[in-house]
């Protein structure tokens, strides 16, 4: 097991162009899943390739426990990749995939043997060790891929959006399966994907990147609660948050002409411009709508979900504003082009700075 320190990691594909990883500083604690979050493009795979030695590194250092990475090959590092592909040997059994990396460090015929078992009986690929990865499903070999990293007992593993060529619900079982093998296994982790749903649901913390860089590294709660930009604030949760730009006056903002109190101090920045942020589940239908203090949208779409809604709508009189998302823990029976008055839940709200997209505390 091992720790991970990347120290303003750097970068750069080209001279002319910006960073694909920008200076990224980043603290892994032994034993810790760490995702990689963020839109295509943002340099998780570079990072990841970084780490693993399948990329050079322009800037900075990579430690793993403490030593420098820089010179050592990649099958010096003790890290076991995952890619997307799984990269399996057409012409090899499942066992063979499994044993190869070990075979060729040299590890005895017996242990490799009991490596292997072990692995396929965590991963219950037992009856299947005999098979081709053309004779396997995707998900059997996605298994593969992963016995074929930890029969090498690495000190961290490398994966790289290894769920993606699933379908919905394999990707859905398989994700708690890693999960937990992780925990259970305890060996550091850095895994890459775009999906945000699965950064939540498996990592112990998660790192959010946009262009090249770090924008927060936090646990699944705090990002949500607690985003330090309106960038983290919209790429995490689902449906998005709903952000409304507003000026300020006399310690209130305004939602789409609906005025929230900012009772925090906020008074100095009268005059400035702020953005709301309000999540989904931040709003509730009003029953009896008082004048001024609930705001009427024309419903644009509904989402039912069985036991919840998705409400989409805008400002009634104002097709141009920005859309509200709103969640209904129940069934609704609204519809394209009603009318529902909604109030937000007015301590739930974020603040943002409307120039720098900041949070303001
Ligand atoms: P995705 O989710 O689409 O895989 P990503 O976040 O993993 O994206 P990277 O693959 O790390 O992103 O790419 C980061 C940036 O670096 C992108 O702008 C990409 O075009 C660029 N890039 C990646 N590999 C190379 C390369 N070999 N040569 C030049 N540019 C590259």
């Amino acid at each position: 097991m091992a720790t991970v320190y990347f120290d303003e990691a750097t970068r750069r594909f080209s001279k002319d162009d910006a960073p694909a990883v920008d200076r990224i500083t980043l603290d892994i604690a032994d034993g810790e899943f760490l995702v990689l979050v963020g839109p295509s493009g943002c340099g998780k795979s570079t990072t990841l390739r970084m780490l693993a030695g399948l990329e050079p590194i322009d800037g900075g250092r990579i430690l793993v426990d403490g030593h420098d990475q820089k010179g050592v090959r990649p099958r010096d590092r003790d890290i076991a990749m995952v890619f997307q592909s799984y990269a399996l040997y057409p012409n090899m059994s499942a066992a063979q995939n499994m044993a190869f990396a070990l075979d060729n460090a040299k590890v005895s015929k017996a242990e490799t043997k009991q490596r292997v078992a072990e692995a396929a009986k965590i991963l219950e690929l037992e009856p299947l060790l005999d098979r081709k990865p053309g004779q396997m499903s995707g998900g059997q070999r996605q298994r593969v891929a992963m016995g074929r990293a930890i029969v090498r007992n690495p000190k961290v593993f490398c994966m790289d959006e290894p769920l993606s060529n699933l379908d919905a619900k394999l990707r859905v079982s398989t994700r708690s399966q890693i999960a937990g093998l992780q925990r259970r296994l305890g060996i550091t982790t850095v895994y890459v994907t775009h999906d945000q749903v699965e950064a939540m649901t498996m990592g112990h913390r998660v790192a959010v990147l946009r262009d090249g860089k770090l924008q927060q590294v936090d646990t699944p709660e705090r990002l949500y609660d607690r985003p330090v930009n309106t960038f983290v604030a919209s790429f995490i949760g689902s449906p998005a948050i709903t952000l409304v730009e507003s000026g300020v006056r006399e310690g209130v903002a305004s939602v789409h002409g609906l005025d929230v109190p900012l009772d925090r101090g906020l008074a100095s920045r009268a005059g400035q411009r702020v953005v709301v942020g309000l999540r989904p589940e931040s709003w509730h239908v009003a029953e009896s709508p008082a004048a001024g203090s609930a705001l009427p949208l024309t419903v644009e779409l509904v989402e039912s979900l069985g036991a919840e809604s998705f409400v989409y709508g805008r400002p009634t009189g104002a097709p141009d504003a920005e859309r509200v998302t709103v969640r209904l823990d129940k069934r609704t029976h609204l519809q394209v082009g009603d009318t529902v008055h909604v109030e937000p839940n007015r301590d739930e709200l974020h603040l943002f700075d409307a120039a720098s997209g900041e949070r303001i505390e």
